[in-house]
């Protein structure tokens, strides 16, 4: 630092204030890095490494990008989780040696993000927020490009979990959290396989002092209290909000006014998918690389980017509230017409995503284009607003309400803003003749002064006598007369030379200085009078935001309706009857995603279920017979109806239900150090706990991942508390192979076996994919591993090997007195009696006990064993 020059001591001082973040520092044409910075981003940006002070003891290490290209690396830096501070020449260069101030202008970070190079169109980027005191845990999640903002709390001792899970929902992409909670942070986020690349920002305690962030608040959206967001003296939201907001106000070094209320999720207003369901139903990513082959891709044909943003949280976040849901539908209702639906959506075409155009006006980087965007799409909201407010649908109607098309804006845009804005403000011509008469004489004089050069060049050739001479321009040089060397003997005498290249010279005169200054000095004006026009019309624009934002949710609302509605016909789905009660009965049910990607012909299945008598669906059948499948279709569906959506059934009578959730055994997460098993357990263990009447509980294979009798007995006991238990028994459908639990359904009154269907004709199966009333006898495991290609060889292997197992267990039972170890016998009793086998052997012993002869302690001994053999 002493021997630092005077430039890298205000590098260090900068930096030191920005500890975190790579700071872009700038230097002329360059955002420039040293030390560490540049050790980092060299690598990471594959950029050259070079040294400052390259001869002195202590190199020190340095990069640099240029300045133009900049939005490209820091993009790639900051998708990789760093956070970018950009430090920019606070005033002009002027002449000397004096030290030009420089500060930081804005810093990007992963979840602040608002540039539209650097956002996916179709997906959000959150910002998250999450802190703990005690049983109480709070959230906060922003979406900084668009201004949503919501908050929630979670009380108990399970509070942490819940908000984790939570906000894992959203995958946020950066989350803040207080230093002194870190090692918990630490420990629940970065072995995370679900949210995967988030980056976690630390922020001092005082960072969350509720007072300062309440202030914040309030001020903030002009405010005396908070009582409109229900956030009154609710402390640990308003801390975490307050939190978010500041981070995000003070990375963007701008207030934000876009980011207009904040929300709080409240349980009662959402059915909860959590990361886990989401996954195994693929609602929004793929498991595979498939990228099309989720219900959001099957669903969205949203025409612009904001419609599918707000598809994809319907569809993650489908609603609770009947007749909220019951509006959608009638919405789609109405849409149905294709006539007014492709009218809609021809007129979204042209809608640009007026959402983050709006976030970007005010976070200062709305540029001219940017407006102009806005304009044309207000531009479009007459005849939307007015087809949907003729609507029949009450949910258009209302959307046709707010969406205002502000004609004083649309008025001034087209009177400012030209109609081909250059990229840069400083290239001129951002701003419309006409439109400010100091403006329009400015460019007067340097559009004269112009032809006046040309005039000057033509009388110049003529009176040199040389047709080749020429007026040029640069930016060092300014305007010059360029000769070539042939000619060089006819220049006059009053030509001062400038320069000399290999094959010309370059000249000046008075006249030509004179014009040159008039022109240069008139554009450099124009640029200054351009900037100031441009920000004040940014401005009047920017005192619409309410307005602006409204509409622009409105429109995003419409457009994903659109896109359900063309779904719906598209792909002939149904509107599902929601109601209150506790009955599911879908007939006709299709998977949504399946019956599009496959060749041959989707088999439709009906499903009743309820809380009474088919509480507990015991679903068996071969492998490869369909049994996920139908379990996925049937949470899918159901999602699709709380979402706003119609179904793929032929008819869908469905209870509104408040957590769907979904497990499939043998799921590893390996990169968080959790074995198979330990994953499958876990994640069972949050359903048994957390599950209501009102929960659908899809299982798949639950138990498989240890040995077969661990396995099956926790499968067991795990299928008889989803059934009994009185607080967390939920509808559940357990796919299994374990085809002793088929004996359940005689044991409890909900249960009900179902099979998919398969026939073997000629040693092969023919999977009919069919779901009906009875349990399957056997899995076919072996023909589907022929059909797999495993060698004959192993396959013959396989079938000895079972027909040993079979007899052996047929030894079993047999010696409890009960089966004969008889081939033709077995395929009648098969795998799935052993349970009910054991315990009626136990009812013979009970039947044939003589206890008259026993003394009190030999019936007690008696008592005890039977106990340990029933089932
Ligand atoms: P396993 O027990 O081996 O996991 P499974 O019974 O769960 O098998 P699925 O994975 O649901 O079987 O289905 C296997 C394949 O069968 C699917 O990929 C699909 O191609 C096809 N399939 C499933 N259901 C149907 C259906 N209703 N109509 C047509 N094809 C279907």
């Amino acid at each position: 630092m002493e021997n630092a020059t005077p430039m890298l001591r205000q590098y260090l001082e900068i930096k030191e204030k920005h500890p975190g973040t790579i700071l872009f520092f700038r230097l002329g044409d360059f955002y420039e890095m040293f030390n560490e910075d540049a050790i980092t981003a060299s690598k990471e940006l594959e950029i050259t490494l070079t040294a400052r002070q390259k001869d002195s003891p202590n190199p020190i290490p340095m990069c640099g990008v240029p300045h133009h290209a900049a939005s490209g690396y820091i993009a790639k830096l900051v998708r990789k989780g760093f956070r970018v501070a950009i430090c920019e020449q606070a005033e002009e260069a002027g002449k000397g040696t004096k030290l030009v101030r420089r500060e930081v202008v804005k810093i990007i970070t992963p979840g602040t993000v608002t540039d539209s190079q650097l956002l996916d169109p179709k997906e959000s980027v959150f910002l998250g927020t999450i802190d703990s005191r005690g049983e109480r845990c709070a959230i906060a999640i922003l979406d900084l490009s668009t201004g949503e903002f919501l908050c929630a709390e979670h009380l108990g001792t399970d509070a942490w979990q819940k908000a984790v899970e939570q906000l894992r929902a959203f995958q946020p992409k950066e989350i803040l959290y207080s230093v002194s909670l870190s090692q918990l942070v630490l420990e629940t986020f970065r072995t995370d396989g679900v949210s995967g690349n988030v980056t976690l920002t630390a922020l001092d305690d005082e960072f969350l002092d509720f007072e300062s962030n309440e202030n914040l608040l309030k001020s903030h959206f002009g405010l005396r209290d908070l009582s409109i967001f229900e956030l009154d003296g609710r402390k640990s939201m308003v801390s975490v909000a307050g939190a978010t907001l500041r981070y995000a106000r003070e990375t963007q070094r701008e207030t934000a006014d876009h980011i207009d209320g904040i929300k709080i999720l409240k349980a009662e207003d959402f059915l909860v998918l959590d990361p886990v369901t989401l996954r195994n139903l693929e609602i929004v990513e793929p498991r595979g690389d498939s990228k099309k082959r989720t219900l959001l891709g099957v669903l969205d044909s949203a025409v612009t980017g904001m419609g599918s943003r707000m598809l994809r949280s319907w569809l993650v976040r489908p609603l609770l509230d009947l007749k909220e849901i019951s509006k959608r539908h009638d919405a789609l209702d109405s849409l149905h017409n294709s006539l007014l639906r492709d009218s809609l959506r021809d007129s979204l075409e042209r809608v640009y995503d007026l959402e983050r155009l709006v976030g970007r006006l005010n976070l200062g980087s709305a540029t001219a284009r940017d407006l102009l965007a806005l304009g044309r799409t207000l531009e479009q909201t007459p005849s939307i607003k007015r087809s949907i407010e003729a609507s029949d649908s009450e949910l258009l109607r209302a959307l046709g309400s707010r969406i205002d098309q502000l004609p004083n804006v649309v008025e001034l845009l087209s009177r400012a803003i030209s109609d081909e804005p250059p990229l840069n403000i400083s290239d001129g011509g951002t701003i419309r003749d006409g439109f400010n008469s100091d403006l329009d004489e400015l460019r007067g004089i340097s559009r004269s002064g112009k032809q006046v050069i040309a005039k000057f060049e033509e009388d110049e050739r003529t009176r040199t006598g040389i047709p080749s001479l020429k007026i040029k321009f640069n930016n060092v040089f300014g305007y010059f007369i360029e000769i070539s060397k042939s000619n060089l003997s006819k220049v006059p005498e009053d030509y001062t030379r400038k320069q000399t290249l290999a094959n010309a010279e370059r000249f000046t005169t008075p006249e030509l200085k004179d014009w040159e200054q008039k022109v240069l000095g008139a554009e450099e004006r124009i640029i200054q009078l351009e900037t100031e026009i441009f920000n004040q019309v940014r401005s009047s624009i920017r005192s619409n935001t309410a307005s602006l934002m409204s509409t622009a949710r409105s429109l995003a609302e419409v457009d994903s309706l659109c896109a359900l509605a063309e779904a719906a016909t598209r792909n002939r789905y149904t509107r599902p009857k929601l109601h209150l009660g506790d009955e599911l009965n879908i007939t006709g049910a299709r998977h949504p995603v399946v019956e599009l990607f496959m060749d041959g012909e989707f088999i439709p299945n009906d499903v009743l279920m309820n809380n009474s008598t088919n509480r507990l669906l015991i679903l068996t059948g071969p492998n490869m017979g369909g049994k996920s499948t139908i379990l996925r279709q049937v949470a899918l569906i159901q999602v699709m109806a709380q979402a706003g959506s119609f179904v793929p059934a032929d008819e869908a009578v469905l209870p509104i239900v408040d957590r769907v959730w979904t497990r499939v055994g043998a799921s590893d997460d390996l990169a968080s150090g959790r074995s198979t098993f330990m994953v499958e357990m876990t994640e069972t263990a949050t359903i048994l706990l957390n599950a209501t009447s009102r929960s659908l509980v899809l299982l798949d294979e639950i138990g498989r991942g240890t040995s077969t009798f661990d396995g099956l007995s926790i499968a067991w006991a795990v299928a008889e508390f989803m059934h009994n238990s009185n607080e967390h028994s939920a509808k559940t459908i357990f796919a299994t192979h374990y085809h002793e639990l088929t004996e359940l359904e005689s044991l409890l009154p909900g249960a009900k076996n179902y099979e998919v269907t398969a026939r073997e004709n000629d040693g092969k199966v023919v999977f009919l994919h069919r779901m009906q009333r009875g349990k399957a006898s056997q899995s076919y495991g072996i023909a589907v591993a022929k059909l797999a290609g495993i060698p004959q060889s192993v396959i013959d292997r396989a079938k000895e090997v079972l027909n040993r197992l079979e007899e052996y267990e047929l030894a079993v039972l047999s010696s409890h007195g009960k089966v004969e170890s008889n081939k033709a016998a077995s395929k009648g009793i098969s795998q799935a009696s052993l349970f009910g086998i054991v315990n009626e052997a136990v009812i013979d012993e009970l039947r044939d006990l003589d206890h008259s002869k026993l003394d009190e302690k030999a019936l007690r001994d008696f008592v005890e064993q039977i106990r340990s053999r029933i089932v």
